[in-house]
């Protein structure tokens, strides 16, 4: 099964692409994780780690021969599930070039949850806990972390107009995407704004009914 997990930011892409990856036992292949693993000391290694530090997309090219050679790896032979790549309508007529999809599932969520879920988020600088301030699961004190006492931190791109700026960008480049899918009839489009389980509940009942 060839998938593709598309979704704004905050979404749940990565935790829903976990636990496909998990029940199909296909391989998650994160771009985000293709870059940053990406060999620093090749000439084109070197490019893309320019790229992420500079907080810009790796060129089209190059993110795309990065991913071909991880679809070219043995463990792909079942299937696989894309997350992060491809986000553009050029960058998914690159994709066709080198694979098909079978599904395409788009995990929608509003602008206003986005904010809540991006902005909200803390993470302990001791132990790694994760909280959300604004929805759940809540600390029992905004700066402080429930299990260690650690420090409560918030990411440096997480503020309100950078997360607006991205959303914008999601709704201008990844939605001709996903209009792109829906044309060709293999997208399977479902409300992010739910619990994880019953999220990947839907997901999975939709994929084992196609
Ligand atoms: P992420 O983990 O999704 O935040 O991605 C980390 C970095 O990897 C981004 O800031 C980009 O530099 C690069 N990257 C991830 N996905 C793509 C993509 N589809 N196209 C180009 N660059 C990407």
């Amino acid at each position: 099964m060839k998938l593709l997990l598309v979704g704004n930011q905050g979404s749940g892409k990565g935790t829903q692409g976990k636990i496909l990856s998990q029940k199909y036992q296909i391989p998650l292949i994160s771009a985000g994780e293709l870059c940053r693993s990406a060999n620093k000391d090749t000439e084109q290694g070197k490019i893309v780690h320019r790229y992420m530090n500079a907080g810009e997309l790796v060129p089209d090219d190059i993110m795309t021969a990065l991913l071909k050679k991880r679809l070219d790896e043995n463990d792909t032979t079942d299937g696989f599930i894309l997350d992060g790549y491809p986000r553009t309508l050029a960058q998914g007529h690159l994709l066709e070039k080198i694979t098909d999809l079978d599904k395409v599932i788009y995990i929608n969520i509003s602008d206003n949850e986005v904010i809540k879920r991006i902005t909200g988020r803390r993470t302990c600088s001791k132990c790694g806990a994760i909280y959300n301030v604004l929805t759940s699961p809540k600390p029992k004190n905004e700066n402080i972390c429930d299990n260690c006492n650690g420090a409560l931190k918030k990411r440096k791109d997480a503020t309100k107009a950078a997360v607006k700026k991205r959303s914008t960008w999601f709704h201008e480049k990844t939605e001709p995407l996903i209009d792109h899918y829906r044309k060709q009839g293999i997208l399977m489009e479902v409300n992010g704004e739910v619990a994880i389980e019953e999220l990947s509940k839907q997901i999975l009942k939709e994929l084992n009914s196609q």
